[in-house]
């Protein structure tokens, strides 16, 4: 995210925009009005900064996205289409500069398709490598029909899809105990998955290149209840798309943030070693804080770890090796 913020609730006359306070040299507060959210460090806004920490851990490229509480799905749709445009100029910028060592993830306005689609055709001449969209959208699912033209311009325009929990359903009711992350990110990720297949998306848009953050969240381990599910109740299940749930797997991309080599292990048997690839919530305490560890310590082969941690992604990205300064 860039250094300064807009005062986005002077410019737009309303609350709820996320603004940041640098209240000392390295660190931010990122302040939801008057709210503190989350206080977040220098290597949130400072490419060099990040190189330096990806140098440390031998991570060549990184891929750059959003923060979620920075979606703006909420606001008003040409505000939200402003406060995106420049956060996608700044990621933008970045790849422009360092493009060995960044790629980048734009974020759309999700509540206007017409602005989502534009935008995305400006997107990929910024140079960004696709889009980073939420688990739901103002707790629309993703299978709503509002969402197909945002779909049908990312296959166009080959651009890939990364969703990410956020917005988490049930946060009100478990505010405890880091809940609704360790909780309710899980579920809405299976939320997006399922929405995802049962209506169709998949289907529709065989090309469109989609990626779930956390290892798919809570879908892998629950993957023979959806299916049991879509075979004893397809009058419930099989309304909008009637193909089986389990002919999906393999077809889309979930990352190997997952705290657990068992786990691991378990989503590239489920997956596939073509579709699994690093993920790491850099630079946030969820996120694995040695990028790339658990993928190291597997018991496979030296030519799946490489699918895992770089030749996957590149596929997902539509980056070509060559623009990568591998040592
Ligand atoms: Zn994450």
């Amino acid at each position: 995210m860039p250094e300064k913020l807009p005062r986005w609730a002077d410019k737009f006359g309303y609350k709820g925009f996320i603004s940041l306070d640098h209240h000392k040299p390295c660190c931010a507060r990122m302040m939801k009005d008057d709210e503190f959210f989350r206080e977040i460090e220098s290597n949130c806004w400072d490419a060099h900064k990040r190189m330096e920490e990806c140098d440390h851990h031998h991570v060549d490229m990184q891929v750059l996205s959003t923060i979620p509480v920075l979606f703006h799905y909420w606001a008003k749709a040409d505000d939200a289409n402003d406060t995106a445009r420049f956060l996608n100029d700044h990621i933008a910028s970045i790849v422009h500069d360092f493009p060995q060592r960044f790629s980048g993830l734009a974020t759309l306005p999700m509540q206007s398709a017409t602005l989502s689609v534009k935008e995305i055709s400006r997107a990929k001449k910024l140079g960004l490598s696709g889009i980073e969209i939420g688990s739901n959208v103002n707790d629309l699912n993703l299978n709503e029909r509002q969402f197909f033209d945002i779909y049908e311009a990312a296959e166009a325009e080959d651009m890939c899809v990364f969703v990410h929990p956020w917005n988490m359903m049930g946060a009100k009711n478990m505010q405890q105990y880091w809940l609704p992350w360790l909780v309710g990110m899980p579920a809405e990720t299976s939320r997006a998955i399922c929405s995802m297949i049962f209506g169709g998306v998949f289907e529709r848009f065989p090309k469109l290149k989609v990626a779930f953050a956390h290892g798919g969240g809570s879908f892998p381990s629950t993957i023979g209840r959806v299916q049991h599910g879509f075979d004893v109740r397809p009058d419930l299940t099989a309304i909008d798309n009637d193909v089986s749930p389990s002919t999906y797997l393999g077809k889309f991309f979930v990352d190997t943030l997952t705290h657990d080599p068992r786990a691991l292990q378990y989503i590239i048997d489920l997956i596939g070693e073509n579709k699994v690839m690093l993920g790491t919530d850099y630079p946030f305490p969820l996120g694995e804080l040695e990028p790339g560890k658990v993928v190291e310590e597997l018991n496979a082969s030296q030519g799946i770890k490489d699918k895992l941690l770089f030749e996957n992604a590149l596929e997902w990205l539509g980056i070509d090796t060559k623009r990568l300064n591998i040592k």
